[in-house]
């Protein structure tokens, strides 16, 4: 399909630069494919300098697949808490549970085994096998993508299933005998530090000589993307609840239910509004009065006091906008309530509420959007 030379070029020029310029990160110090595990799931969407004390935590809480798997759901989000996409952890842990189950604890090294495992899709599975087990198996994401769309000037739409293949199928007649576990590597490495999305650095680049869109003056326009849907906008008012009575110094906060987005993480209640409620549009004294309503609805009696402050938060395919409301709870006949305020914590058999102080916050995984509020509100 593509000029042996070129790609024998590229396989030994990569692997040489490699050598030599390969980052010391902490999953590299190992051939352990649970490090290799963790590390690739941890790096999806997020950049190695983020990752790494989250991945130095991880392991000191988690050493062992089996660890992994006997912890508390809540105690592995904690450790996630900051990181984002939190199914991503779930993931992590109830495939923990899969290698305990079905393999003795041990990652297995067949490609439909590792596949199999929970979170665990091509990209990740190519990574695995070929990093920690050294077998020839394509790991390819965008910036793999993006590399061999300059060198091997390959002008389709990488967002295609059929170019995508397309490149699986020529990693695999790249990889040098012996070498997968390099290989791998060292074209995630040439993707992040040279081959940048802007402006690579052609000029330090170790398959310059060969790579066909510098010849031709195309490096900036490859790869061809088409571009994704822009996230749907959600508009949220969310209540910052000051506990009363016994409660007092405290404030309110709820676990989201075990399924769907941000399941199982602690948060702020707060309710869903149209976008002609806009919170950033939406005057203070209408907002408050559906606040309110809403979080009565739910059983949550409140008083909303005033508007402290606007936060939005983007996920892959929603964008939030919130507008947060300073609130007194109020004494309300609900009797499930009224047990709340001697338990300090209660189920309504969908949702779980606490009461903490500031301190608290340490021992319940909030998403990042909360922890800024929380953050706001307690160091004003
Ligand atoms: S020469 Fe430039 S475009 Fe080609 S692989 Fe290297 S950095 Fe990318």
């Amino acid at each position: 399909m593509y000029n042996t030379e070129l790609k024998r070029y590229f396989s030994q020029e990569l692997l040489d630069w490699y050598e030599v310029n390969k980052r010391d990160l902490p999953w590299r110090r190992h051939r352990d494919p649970y490090y290799i595990w963790v590390s690739e799931i941890m790096l999806q969407q997020t950049r190695v300098d983020t990752v790494i004390p989250y991945f130095h935590r991880f392991i000191e809480r988690f050493p062992t697949i089996q660890s992994l798997a006997d912890a508390p759901e809540d105690d592995v989000l904690k450790c996630w808490e900051g990181l984002g996409y939190y199914s991503r952890a779930r993931n992590l842990q109830a495939a923990a549970r899969q290698v305990t189950e079905l393999y003795g604890g041990v990652m297995p090294s067949g490609k439909d085994e590792v596949s199999g495992l929970k979170g665990i899709g091509p990209y990740t599975s190519g990574a695995i096998r070929s990093i920690a087990f050294n077998i020839p198996a394509a790991a390819v994401d965008g910036n793999v993508m993006r590399v061999l769309s300059r060198y091997f000037l390959i002008e389709e739409d990488i967002m295609k299933v059929k170019t995508r293949t397309k490149m699986e199928e020529l990693v695999l007649t790249l990889v040098p005998e012996g070498r997968a576990s390099d290989f791998t590597q060292a074209l995630m490495e040439l993707g992040a530090l040279i081959c940048t999305p802007k402006s690579p650095k052609c000029l330090v680049c170790p398959v310059m000589e060969h790579c066909t869109a510098r010849y031709e003056g195309k490096e900036e326009s490859l790869p061809i993307k088409t571009k994704a849907k822009p996230p749907r906008p959600e508009y949220r008012l969310t209540a910052i609840v000051e506990g009363t009575g016994v409660h007092e110094g405290k404030i309110l906060i709820r676990k989201r239910p075990s399924t769907g987005l941000l399941a199982g993480m602690w948060e702020l209640p707060h309710v869903i509004v149209p976008a002609s409620a806009n919170p950033a549009v939406m005057p203070e004294e209408p907002a408050m009065s559906h606040l309110q309503g809403a979080l009565l609805e739910e059983g949550i009696p409140v008083l909303p006091i005033g508007h402290v402050m606007d936060a939005e938060h983007t996920f892959s395919h929603i964008h939030w906008n919130m507008g947060v409301y300073r609130c007194t709870w109020q004494d309300a006949p609900i009797s499930s309530l009224q047990a709340a305020e001697s338990a300090a914590a209660y189920e309504t058999g969908i949702e779980q509420f606490r009461w903490i102080h500031v301190h608290d916050m340490e021992r319940y995984a909030f998403p990042n959007v909360f922890i800024r509020i929380l953050h706001s509100y307690f160091s004003s």
